[in-house]
């Protein structure tokens, strides 16, 4: 099968308005180019170092999603081009992201990464975290970030129902602050979650954007 004919299967499958991220993190620049002239516009990186190479090296059409644990030392090699950040979880984080987005002249969406998965490794925010976060009062002096959702990562689990149970989790932290915190921002809109093992649950449970690797590009070498 080729990248072109996975990225193809997928989206037929994917009800309307689904945001397909084609996670292309560890693959080649020659391998993320083939994704992008099948037609696929939209690429997540979990590295800045890797993601600031690739997009300086593909076409300037490319939305590019930043999916990883991210450094504040490492924000300015993204800040130029990256779309949306989906792991934002301190306000530390956001203030970096706002100041580069600044010299940039640019807005950088952000979604909120909430721990909903039962491993201890994952990283994100919980719910007293989270409001602590919203209501702090700098946030409200960033002008050049815009909070646009949430994003989880579910327990790495053949259980379907442990992972639903999380997926439904994250929706309902969604709503709670959208309805609390957000109710009159229309920008206020996505729940990234699901991959390639579980993006069809996410996607009954209410996901907006995907984020696939593996069902696109097949596994992974970690050098
Ligand atoms: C690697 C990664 C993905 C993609 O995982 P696959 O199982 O290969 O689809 C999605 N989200 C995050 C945060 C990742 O790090």
């Amino acid at each position: 099968m080729s990248i072109g004919k996975n990225i193809e299967t997928i989206k037929a499958g994917l009800p309307e308005g689904i945001k397909l991220i084609a996670v292309s993190k560890t693959q080649s620049i020659e391998v993320t180019h083939q994704a992008y002239q099948s037609g696929h516009r939209i690429f997540g990186e979990n590295k800045a170092q890797e993601a600031a190479t690739k997009a300086s090296a593909l076409p300037a059409d490319i939305e590019w999603h930043f999916i990883g644990h991210l450094q504040t030392n490492k924000v300015k090699l993204i800040a130029p081009f990256v779309n949306t950040i989906h792991s934002v979880d301190s306000i530390k984080l956001l203030y970096e992201i706002d100041k580069e987005a600044k010299k940039n002249n640019r807005i950088i969406k952000c979604l909120l990464q909430f721990h909903i998965a039962s491993e201890e490794t994952k990283f994100g925010l919980d719910m007293q975290e989270a409001i602590t976060f919203i209501e702090s009062p700098e946030i409200k002096t960033f002008h050049n970030i815009s909070i646009t959702g949430v994003m989880g990562m579910a327990t790495f689990s053949s259980d379907q129902n442990l992972v639903r149970r999380e997926f439904k989790n994250l929706k309902e932290i969604f709503s709670w602050i959208k309805e609390t915190y957000y109710a009159n921002q229309t920008e206020f809109k996505e729940i990234s979650m699901g991959m390639s093992g579980d993006y069809q649950i996410a996607i009954e449970e209410g996901s907006t954007i995907i984020r696939v690797g593996t069902a696109i590009f097949g596994e992974r070498n970690y050098q």
